[in-house]
Formats: C-alpha cells, sequence, structure tokens
C-alpha cells in the first residue's frame, strides 16, 4: 500500500523505534504511549483491519499473539498488560493498517467503552 503510514514504517521510508521484527511482524513504539509500555505490533502484509482478517491471512494473527507472549515475558510484565486493536471510526482507528496496541507498565482503568 503506497499510502498507508505503518507499510512506511515497516519498509523504512518513515522512522520508528524498533522492538522487534521477523518475516512477518514488525513491533514499535508508538509516537504517543499511553503507558511506560506502548508497544505497536503490526503484520507485514498489509491488513487494513480486524474486519479483514481472513483464513488466508490469519496465520499472522496468532504469530503476532505468540510475539506478544514472549514480549511479557522478556519485560517480565508479570503485573499484566493489555492488547487492543481499534477497528473503523466509531472505535477510533485513526491507522488503516491493522496493529494491536501492547499496553503496560500502570495500572490500568477497567473501562471498555
Ligand atoms: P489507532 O488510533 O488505534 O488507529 O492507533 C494508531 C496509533 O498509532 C496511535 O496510538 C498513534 O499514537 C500511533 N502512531 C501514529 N503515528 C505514529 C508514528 N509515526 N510512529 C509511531 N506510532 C504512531
Ligand atoms: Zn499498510
Amino acid at each position: 500500500m503506497n499510502d498507508c503510514l505503518f507499510c512506511k514504517i515497516i519498509n523504512g521510508e518513515i522512522p520508528s523505534k524498533k522492538i522487534y521484527e521477523d518475516e512477518t511482524v514488525y513491533v514499535f513504539e508508538d509516537i504517543a504511549p499511553a503507558a511506560p509500555i506502548h508497544y505497536l505490533l503490526i503484520p507485514k502484509e498489509h491488513i487494513s483491519g480486524a474486519s479483514e482478517i481472513t483464513a488466508e491471512n490469519s496465520a499472522v494473527i496468532a504469530h503476532i499473539f505468540e510475539v506478544i507472549a514472549k514480549l511479557a515475558k522478556d519485560l517480565d510484565l508479570k503485573d499484566g498488560f493489555r492488547v487492543v486493536t481499534n477497528c473503523g471510526p466509531d472505535a477510533g482507528q485513526t491507522v488503516f493498517h491493522l496493529h494491536y496496541h501492547l499496553i503496560a507498565g500502570r495500572k490500568l482503568d477497567i473501562k471498555m467503552a
């Protein structure tokens, strides 16, 4: 996708603070962190949001959750963490390349909406 901010981050056109990378997943710091740890996990393949996950592309989603578990161990997040994905304007999605927020490092509000 030519005009996608996160595709540009993956290919290095726009700088980011990389936390982790492998063949299918890229992880970097959110530019406006909501907590001491706030990372974004994205598939390298452009998927516009959670509504576009299919049987053909869902293997990367399982892998993203494996990476989340690995990061949680590496970062010793034994007090907990939160994983969030926003899909569509009502949910506040602002970048239309699927991403999972990994948020941790403080006590988080129990708020669903
Ligand atoms: P969402 O609102 O769920 O679509 O999340 C988009 C996230 O991307 C927000 O938390 C932004 O702070 C973050 N973001 C936007 N631009 C950048 C950037 N250039 N580098 C890192 N994070 C960004
Ligand atoms: Zn993209």
